[in-house]
This record gives structure tokens, sequence and C-alpha cells, in this order.
């Protein structure tokens, strides 16, 4: 029988039905994590078989919400007797300017990207430190979290203050032997957050030219980053390879965040 690097370790992803997620849930199962996603928009035709042959449980929640979340770890822990790690991933987008933001929007971004990982790790740390083993917790942040940008303020306040989160709650839990970092991905393809981005842009394929040419090393490919590459990431940081990381915010954006590209030639 092979051990893979999670093998006997219980992981919650939020938001794992789809994208990054979804890369991250298959990648952390195909390594031996038993694995419960917690998404309101599970995606069970594309999933089900798939999840179900990794032995992924799909649980239902709407991450805003804490009493949703909490019954979340509670049956995470009940079914496998643990908790060992956390990705908080679900987010959503909010391309919008001051003017236009609704306190609705700003709620719905600040609650989904924010307020929702706070309330995770409360819940995970609660088993964490119970259990006394200790565990790791990623955060999925963005280039945004890195630097803001000016086309989603919203958004970008909100994975700035998820970056602080990382580093607040890596400090406050470290006595306590659990990791908290943040993966800050640049732009990522195939994804129903920045499919959704593109199809309401006035030109998709430039729409798709603009991100790769933002990112240099996407630029050299001529692609996007894909799910999968984002999964490694979170593969390695919640591994015990990276027992001696937290705080971290690791960009996995191309370069994008390294300053302004040199033009095309
Ligand atoms: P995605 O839309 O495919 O995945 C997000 C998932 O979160 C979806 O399955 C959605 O149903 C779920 N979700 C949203 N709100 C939820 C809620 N309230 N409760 C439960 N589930 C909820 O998009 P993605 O690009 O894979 O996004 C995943 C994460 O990656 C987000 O935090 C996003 O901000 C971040 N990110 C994405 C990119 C990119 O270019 N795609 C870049 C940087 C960061």
């Amino acid at each position: 029988m092979t051990t893979g690097r999670l093998t006997g370790r219980t992981a919650v992803v939020t938001g794992g039905a789809s994208g990054i997620g979804r890369a991250t849930a298959i990648l952390l199962a195909r390594q031996g994590a038993s694995v419960f996603t917690a998404d309101f928009s599970p995606l069970r035709d594309e999933n089900n078989e798939l999840y179900s042959q990794l032995g992924i449980e799909q649980l239902q929640c709407d991450v805003r919400v804490e009493s949703q979340l909490a019954g979340v770890f509670d049956l995470a822990a009940q079914t496998s007797g643990r908790i060992d790690v956390l990705v908080n991933n679900a987010g959503i987008g909010m391309v919008k300017q001051i003017q236009d933001v609704t306190e609705a929007d700003w709620d719905a971004c600040l609650d989904t990207n924010l307020k929702a990982a706070f309330f995770g790790c409360k819940h995970a740390i609660r088993y964490m430190v119970a259990d006394g083993r200790g565990g790791a917790i990623v955060n999925v942040s963005s280039n945004a979290g890195l630097l803001p940008r000016s086309h989603d303020p919203v958004y970008s306040i909100s994975k700035l203050a998820l970056s602080g989160l990382t580093k607040s709650l890596a400090l406050c839990h470290s006595k306590d032997r659990i990791r908290v970092n943040a993966v800050c991905p640049g732009p990522v393809g195939g994804t129903r957050m920045i499919e959704a981005e593109l199809d309401a842009s006035d030109d998709r394929d430039l729409a798709v030219q603009r991100l790769i040419a933002a990112s240099p090393l996407a630029r050299a490919f001529g692609r996007m980053i894909t799910p999968e590459e984002i999964a490694q990431a979170v593969l390695y940081l919640v591994s015990d390879a990276a027992i001696m990381l937290t705080g971290t915010l690791l960009a996995i954006d191309g370069g994008k965040s390294l300053g302004v590209p040199p033009q095309p030639e």
C-alpha cells in the first residue's frame, strides 16, 4: 500500500466545489487525507463520481454563517476523529469602484473573503488545540493581498486583511504548533470566479491577454496559472515539509507582484 504525504490526516476545504478549491480537495485526497468540502454551490453532477472515488465528503455550507461553519468542523471531527488541515478558499470577486459599491456588496465580499476565514480558523483551532497535535491552515488570498489593485478596491481590501489575519493568527498559535500561511495567486484560469469576470468584460480575448500580460511568467508561458499549480503550493504548506513555515504569504503569481513588468517586445 502506498502512503501519501497526508495519510491519516483530516482536511476541510471551503469553496471546494470548483476552481482552486476543487483542485486542492482532489490533490489532498490523493495524498491520503480525509477531505471534507464546504460549499454553498456544490456542482454535484461534475464532482459526485470523482469525489466519491476519492472519499471526499461534500458538505453544503454558506461560509458566511458561523453556525454552518461550526457544523462542518463538528461533522468532520466526529467522522474522522480529528482536524489537521483547513484551507480557507471560498471567495468572491468584486470589480466595482467605490461610488458603485453598496453596503450589501461590501458585506458579501468581506463576509466571504475575510469573516468566513476568521471563523473557519476559530473552529479549526478549537479542534487542533483540544487535540494537542497542532495543524496547518492555508488561506487562499490573492495577488491583491500583496499589492492593492485599482480595479477592485473592496476585493483588494478583503485580501489585504486576509494577509493580516494570516500573520496575526500565525503569531498567536505557533505555541499550539498551528501553522497559518497564505497563498497569493495571480490570474488562475478556468475557475468560476475568473470566468464570471471575463464574461462581464466587453472583449473577452483582450481581457485574457491583459491578465496574462500583467504576470511576467504567465506572459512567458503564454497562459494563465492553473488551479492545480495553486493546489501544489497548498499541499506543500500543509505538509510536514513546511513544518517551520508560518505567517508566510506565498506569491504564486508568475512574478506579478514584483513590480511593473517590462513592455512586450
Ligand atoms: P471559484 O468561483 O471557482 O471557486 C470559489 C468557490 O467558493 C465556489 O465553488 C463557490 O461556490 C464557493 N463559495 C463562494 N461563496 C461561498 C459561500 N458564501 N459559502 C460557501 N462557498 C462559497 O473561484 P476560484 O478562482 O477557484 O476562487 C477560489 C479562491 O481563490 C477565492 O478565494 C479567490 O479570491 C482566490 N483567487 C482566485 C484567483 C483567480 O484568478 N481565479 C486569483 C487569486 C485568488
